[in-house]
């Protein structure tokens, strides 16, 4: 059995496993830092698992990241506000201390593919990941396949109907005010309401608006995407009250136009949490790993590719 690295980098902390399945997935916590001072850690403590033993590791990245292979700055973190971080080789920085393919793609993307190995995404080859936490992002697995495209889905950043009249919270994105994770990330409610989101009451007027954005997001790529379910992920989706209220939101907002069962007769079905919870984006590294292994010729980052690769 292949021994695989595994690591969830975000702009909080770094979570890094070693193992060979979800079963024997021993994991550790990095503060995020500077990039020297954590990837120092998370180096030290692979060694110290693993030895020479890996055979591969995989890395879901906050970003945004580089994943064209033909790029100088392929398996780089790139634009990022973090400023420490920006234009990071990460994956390289992995692939010298490590010396084992390193498979590499965004953290939504990573948990789209643990949600698809082992978790809400099993045997659905059309699904979207989304996470609501200090950010907003998804991703999208469509046949089967990962999206990247032209850079990588950033479906945070779509443009959101705002009625100012109704909520004179101008949004927090420095770079469109008021796109989805400008009006609906955490620390926009925090903004807005001058509360952190898990210390406002189940009956705060909060919430109907933050299921109304959250709806109108989902909406855009009901209609573009055409997923057969949504996994919502992230640390304000752990108000699992928020699950209802966006589905009936979801419903009222397509107004009876698209007729499909899975939306219509198993809404509860249709936008669910992560089966994986808060191990998705380690496993879906460990997917990653996996994946990376068995396609030696693909270089760090490949653009991820392959028939039922997923699965
Ligand atoms: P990150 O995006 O950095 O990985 P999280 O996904 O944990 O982190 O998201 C952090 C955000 O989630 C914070 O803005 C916090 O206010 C919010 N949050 C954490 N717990 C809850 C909760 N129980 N209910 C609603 N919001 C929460
Ligand atoms: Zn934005």
């Amino acid at each position: 059995m292949s021994l695989f690295g595994c690591i969830e980098a975000g702009g909080t902390k770094f979570v890094v496993g070693v193992g060979t399945s979800p079963d024997d997935l021993q994991t550790i916590s990095v503060p995020t830092t500077s990039p020297a001072a954590t990837l120092e850690k998370v180096i030290s403590f692979l060694r110290q698992k693993a030895g020479r033993e890996l055979s591969a590791v995989g890395v879901g990245a906050f970003g945004p990241v580089d994943l064209r292979p033909e790029s100088p700055t392929f398996g780089y973190i790139t634009s990022t506000p973090k400023v420490e971080w920006q234009q990071c080789d990460l994956a390289w920085t992995l692939q010298r201390a490590l010396e084992v393919p390193i498979g590499f793609d965004t953290d939504v993307n990573a948990a789209a593919a643990g949600e698809a190995r082992w978790g809400a995404g099993r045997g659905i080859p059309d699904f979207i990941y989304l996470t609501v936490g200090t950010g907003i992002g998804g991703g999208a697995m469509v046949n089967g396949e990962l999206i990247h495209g032209m850079l990588h889905p950033e479906m945070g950043h779509v443009r959101i109907p705002h009625n100012l009249a109704e909520d004179a919270y101008p949004g927090g994105c420095p770079y469109h005010q008021d796109c989805l994770e400008g009006l609906a990330s955490g620390p926009a409610m925090q903004a807005r309401w001058g509360a952190a989101a898990q210390s406002l009451p189940d009956d705060h007027p909060a919430w109907a608006l933050e299921a109304r954005y959250l709806a109108l997001g989902l909406a855009t790529w009901v209609c573009t995407l055409s997923p057969e379910r949504m996994v919502l992920g992230g640390g304000v989706m752990q108000n699992t009250n928020l699950f209802p209220m966006i589905r009936k939101e979801l419903l009222r907002l397509l107004n009876g136009y698209i007729h499909a069962n899975p939306l219509l007769d198993q809404i509860d079905a249709y936008v669910v949490p992560p089966e994986l919870g808060n191990r998705a984006g380690v496993l879906g590294a460990m997917v990653l790993a996996e994946h990376i292994f068995r396609n030696p010729s693909a270089r760090i980052g490949a653009p991820l590719a392959g028939e039922d690769a997923w699965r």
